[in-house]
Formats: structure tokens, sequence, C-alpha cells
């Protein structure tokens, strides 16, 4: 019973990546847009600067709108070339009409979150928790790659991640209010005065305030007590992912490296494991108790 429903959990998981992936792609470009608008209408009003009106498509662009497309030959993508993985195999990674590559991150992201999915609902089954911690890790897994793509960790995510993980424990779901509450609260100050601190000593900014409200959201959700546990895994993280990227494609190492993925990496970890890491770190301190 419990391998069916995560079989069946791990390919509705697949179909979600498939709607993440156009989440990634689509969320910057209608936050960018609306942007040069405000930017546009700012000037126009402030110096009478006219600019040309957008375009009917470019402004009617959202999440559904318009159908998905090759971004290299415009033309349409037909159903059966949007089903998760299989497709992909199919086309053998190349676009159904014009045959340009399509990057192996599709896939990518559809698996992950596939396994993903599998794994939550074989932790808490079909219940309300398990519907929770699905949107925690899927918008974990978009502000991951919108963070990789942009440099952006947007407020019309991470904000609500962290209003909901304030709402869900206040019902004590994962942790208790206080602890939620305190995350949140500190969670957003300790990156918040390690900002100011680099910035003091060496006039660079090391992180924007995208990474401070995403681990305000991950302080609401695990609690305050995991926060170490979440900045010492997420430095780690990004010590060896970064190391392995700048020897493995020799990026240059004064390029700024989001810092969102391994916030989302190490507070997806701290949910699921940061209490036995607690413990070990405890015990570890102190091997009598
Ligand atoms: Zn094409």
């Amino acid at each position: 019973m419990l391998t069916y429903l995560t079989l069946t959990a791990g390919l509705f998981g697949l179909l979600v990546g498939s709607f993440l992936n156009v989440v990634i792609y689509r969320v910057p470009i209608v936050l960018m847009r609306g942007w040069r608008r405000e930017c546009k209408e700012f000037l126009a009003e402030d110096s009478g600067v006219q600019f040309p009106e957008e375009s009917k498509d470019e402004a009617a662009f959202n999440i559904a709108f318009p159908r998905s497309h090759c971004p290299s030959c415009k033309k349409l993508v037909p159903a059966w070339c949007n089903i998760p993985i299989l497709s992909y195999l199919i086309l053998k990674g190349r676009c159904l009409h014009c045959k340009v590559k399509i990057s192996l991150r599709y896939p990518f992201v559809e698996l992950l979150t596939g396994i993903a999915t599998a794994f939550v609902v074989y932790q808490y089954g079909l219940t309300i928790e398990a519907a929770a911690v699905l949107v925690f890790t899927w918008t974990l897994i978009s502000l991951t790659w919108i963070d990789i793509d942009h440099q952006l960790l947007p407020d019309s995510m991470t904000l609500p991640l962290m209003w909901l993980g304030l709402l869900l424990n206040a019902q004590g779901m994962f942790t208790d209010i206080h602890s939620a509450l305190y995350g949140a609260i500190v969670g957003y100050l300790s990156l918040w005065s390690v900002y100011w601190l680099f910035k003091l000593l060496t006039g660079k900014e090391g992180m924007g305030f995208g990474d401070f409200k995403l681990l305000a959201a991950l302080g609401a959700w695990v609690g305050w007590q995991h926060l170490p546990a979440i900045i010492v895994l997420s430095s780690l993280v990004g010590a060896v992912l970064g190391t392995l990227n700048i020897v493995l494609s020799g990026q240059d190492k004064n390029k700024p490296i989001p810092f969102g993925p391994y916030l989302a990496i190490a507070g997806w970890i701290a949910f699921f494991w940061g209490e036995a890491l607690l413990n070990h770190y405890l015990q570890f301190l102190n091997p009598t108790v």
C-alpha cells in the first residue's frame, strides 16, 4: 500500500516538476517586466520621457499565457512533448521543430521534484502535513533555480513561505509557535548582521536581502533551534559545490554565487533531520549525557 502510494506520489511529482520548470522560467520574467513598467511610469511622471507601449503579448504574459514554445524557433510545444522525462528521452533532448538542444535541467528538475514528492509522501502518508511539506519542498526547488538563473529570490515566494510556516506552527504542526516566531526573526537578523558586517569590512555586498527573507522563512518552518545547523550546512554545501563549480567550469571566483540554493538545501535537510543533527551535536559536546 505504502509503496503504491509512494510511486503514485512520485509520478504526480514529475508533473509538478514540469510545472515548476514553467514557474522558474516565467516568474522572473513577469517580475522584471513589472519593475521595468514601474520604472517607465516613474520616469514618465518625473521627467516626461515617453516610452513606446508594450506589445499586447508582452503585457498579457503570465504563468499560463502564452502556451509553451521553443525559446529558439518560437514554435508551439505540442502537448505530447510536455510529458515529464519521457518526452525528453523520445526527443533525445532536442526541439521537435528546430532540433535545438533542450537543457538537461528540465528533466532534472522534474526528476528531483518526483523523488522529493515521493519521499515526503513516504514520510507523512496522505495527510495535511504532507500537503504542507510538499508546498515547502516545491517552493524551495523553484527558489533554488530562480536564484541560480537570476540571483534573485522573489518576495512573492519567500514571504508567503514564511507566513505559511508561522500559520501552520501556530497550530504546532512542526514546531511550537515560539520556536517558529523566533526562528523567523533570528533567521532574518542573523544574515542581516552578516551582510552589514561584511559590507563595513570589505565595502562589498556578500548576499542579497532575499537571502535574509529565505532564512526567515526556513526559521518559521523549522524553529530557531535549527538555524545554526542550516547556516553551518549551507556554508559546507556552498564551499563544496562552489569549489566544484570553479574547478569544473573554470568560473571566475569573484563572480557572485547565489547563496539561496545552499540555504534551501540546508533548510530542507534541517527540516527532516534537524533533530537528529542537533542530538548528535549535543552528544558531541557532552558525551556523558
Ligand atoms: Zn525549436
